[in-house]
This record gives structure tokens, C-alpha cells and sequence, in this order.
């Protein structure tokens, strides 16, 4: 069974990569779906995002990396995959993710493959971590030149040099 664990991945943090893992255990193979979203200006383009993926999950034979546009019902359908992992670090987490989880099933009803998401909670280990954190706190310790211990925990070390490049 395969299941598409779609997000902005902007970019790639320790958090994404635990529930990709945990999901790819219990799904057999994933699919990380990086939204190409033309609305939002990202710190790495799309290309970037995925190669960060690529490189994080280069050991995982059962984790692939795609991109999509559009809605992510027209992707799974594509896709030929009904099972969306998403993760949830707390009851923001729960409260913004219940409607789309809720449109993402109404607007596939009627399609061949209906839509249903599935969600893993927190590493509590990790729960703290979002990539926007990790990106404010990048844009001050980089600039000046402060230790970034608490950024080489929270994503992976090419991670690191991918923000420490953007920042400097
Ligand atoms: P979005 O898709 O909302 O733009 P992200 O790309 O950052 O957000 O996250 C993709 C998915 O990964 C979301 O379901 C999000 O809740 C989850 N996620 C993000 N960070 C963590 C974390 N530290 N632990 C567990 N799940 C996380």
C-alpha cells in the first residue's frame, strides 16, 4: 500500500522526516508531495525543496519525492493513491488540518479514488519544530554569526547549509 504525505517542505526539517518514516513503515512506500503552490513565495523554490528532500531520504528505498500543482485530490487521482499522511504536533495542528481533511474527502466522493487523510502524531521530541521557526531563527544566527546548535537539531546538515547560504 502507498500513501502521499504532501506539504510545503520550505524546507525539510527533522519533524517531516520522522513522520515520512514512521508512515513509510506503516504504508509500505510514500510518496513526500512538495506543493508547488504559485500563491506563495517560498524561501527555496521548488526545486530546491526537493532537492533537500532528495538528499534527506537518499537511504529510504520506500520514500520518493514528487512535486504538484493544484488541488490534491486531482494528484492522488493521478496518482492512482487515496491516503493522505499528514502530522499533527498539537491542536493547532488539529484545527487547521480538520477542513481540509474534511473538503479533501467532500470533493472526492463522487471520484474514482475517494480521499482520506491519515495523521501521525508528533515525535513529542520534535513537536516544537516548524520549518518557519527554524527559518526565523536561521535569519539571526546566521547573519550574526552565532552558534547554531539549536537549528543542527532541528533539521539535517544539509539543511544547515542550504539556510546558512541563503542567510549570510
Ligand atoms: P504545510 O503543508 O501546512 O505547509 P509543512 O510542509 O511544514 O506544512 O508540513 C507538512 C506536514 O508535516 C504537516 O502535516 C505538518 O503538520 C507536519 N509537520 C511539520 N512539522 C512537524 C513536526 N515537527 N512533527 C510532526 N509533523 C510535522
Amino acid at each position: 500500500m502507498s500513501a502521499i504525505y504532501p506539504g510545503s517542505f520550505d524546507p525539510v526539517t527533522y519533524g517531516h522526516i520522522d513522520i515520512a518514516r514512521r508512515s513509510a513503515k506503516v504504508f509500505g512506500r510514500i510518496i513526500v508531495a512538495v506543493l508547488d503552490n504559485p500563491d506563495k513565495t517560498p524561501l527555496f523554490d521548488i526545486n530546491e525543496r526537493m532537492a533537500l528532500l532528495r538528499e534527506a531520504f537518499s537511504q529510504d528505498t520506500n520514500i520518493e519525492v514528487e512535486s504538484f500543482s493544484g488541488l490534491l485530490v486531482d494528484y492522488a487521482q493521478q496518482k492512482g493513491i487515496g491516503t493522505i499522511v499528514r502530522g499533527l504536533r498539537g491542536s493547532e495542528d488539529i484545527a487547521k488540518e480538520m477542513p481540509y481533511a474534511i473538503w479533501n474527502r467532500k470533493l472526492s466522493t463522487e471520484l474514482a479514488i475517494p480521499v482520506e487523510t491519515v495523521y501521525f502524531t508528533a515525535e513529542p521530541d520534535l513537536a516544537h519544530i516548524s520549518s518557519s521557526i527554524v527559518k526565523e531563527v536561521a535569519a539571526f544566527v546566521y547573519p550574526a554569526g552565532m552558534s547554531d546548535t539549536e537549528i543542527t537539531q532541528a533539521v539535517p546538515p544539509i539543511v544547515c547549509t542550504a539556510l546558512r547560504e541563503k542567510y549570510i
